[in-house]
């Protein structure tokens, strides 16, 4: 494995390949999330590039950017024992050199969900994922459905900047008790852990809902927010139905697939999940036809 840590050796290394190259970009303190999504590409492509960058432009000044895990080392040797023929670990000044002012706004689907929460967050993502995709010109980068939102806001902007590059996405990896695999939750206490699979919880309840035939997502939002009321650690963000398109939040009953999203605080970290209903959509094939499909 190449460890490229400036843009000139990325480059020298990505033009030592042929064929497809698979793109997985993270921001390291890897897990079986992140794994997932380098088997897929080391699965379906001749070169896998995959990058550890915590992106500052996608923290906002409250967030923990400063306190986000650091594990370089343990990463690189996740990245060689999956395969990966390209590491790429930048500094924050090789990505954004003095002078750098250019920015990717996605508009419409940065708006809502963790965009409402998070201003200027997708924009950080959107920005440092276009320059990822310029640097490694992938053939396929690797997304996960955990982070559905981004999902979407990538898909619209390879679509509407004609990147030649396919998204695919990774369905979330989770706990045996359900709760999905996520770099913050090292900072659940014993009790936390214990109460955060409530979540996954609210999900499944909505969704077997859904397959027994609700289609009002107010009746579907107030399952969740009922199995979430019955776990006392939790604090609840929001709970949303959404389109898997344009995210905007439903107010009839439809017989189209629905994003169901939650954010729920437990103790220090705020948790996201989601699900597509119905719930046998939860596939790489579902995902990559409804999440975000443009
Ligand atoms: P991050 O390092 O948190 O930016 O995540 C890097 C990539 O891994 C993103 O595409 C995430 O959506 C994905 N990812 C994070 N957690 C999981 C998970 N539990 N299952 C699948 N993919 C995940």
């Amino acid at each position: 494995m190449i460890v490229a840590r400036t843009l000139a050796e990325l480059r020298a290394a990505r033009a030592a390949v042929s064929g497809t190259v698979g793109l997985v970009p993270t921001m390291g303190a890897l897990h079986d999330g992140h794994r997932t999504l380098l088997d897929h590409a080391r699965a379906d492509n001749d070169a896998v590039v995959a990058t550890i960058f915590v992106n500052p432009a996608q923290f906002g000044p409250n967030e923990d950017f400063s306190a986000y895990p650091r594990t370089v080392e343990a990463d690189l040797a996740t990245f060689e024992r999956a395969g990966v023929d390209i590491a790429f670990t930048p500094l924050t000044a090789e990505v954004y050199p003095p002078g750098f002012q250019t920015t990717v706004e996605v508009e419409h689907v940065s708006q809502g969900l963790e965009g409402g929460r998070r201003p200027g967050h997708f924009k950080g993502v959107a920005t440092v994922v276009a320059k990822l995709f310029n640097m490694a010109q992938p053939t396929t980068a690797y997304f996960g459905q955990k982070d559905a939102q981004q999902v979407v806001v990538i898909r619209r902007m390879a679509a509407d900047l004609n990147f030649p590059t396919d998204i695919a996405v990774i369905p979330t990896q989770r706990e045996a008790d359900g709760l999905a695999l996520s770099s913050r939750n090292r900072y659940l206490t014993p009790a936390e852990c214990a109460a955060a699979p409530v979540i996954y919880r609210a999900l499944t309840a909505a969704g077997e809902m859904y397959a027994a035939g609700e289609r009002h997502p107010d009746a579907l939002r107030a399952t969740m927010q009922a199995v979430l009321a019955s776990e006392p650690l939790g604090r609840v963000d929001y709970v949303s139905l959404a389109d898997p398109v344009t995210l905007r939040e439903l107010d009839t009953p439809t017989d189209a697939p629905m994003l169901a999203s939650l954010t729920v605080q437990i103790g220090q970290p705020r948790l996201l999940d989601n699900a597509l209903f119905p719930l046998h959509l939860n596939t790489r094939a579902g995902l990559t036809q409804t999440l975000g499909k443009t």
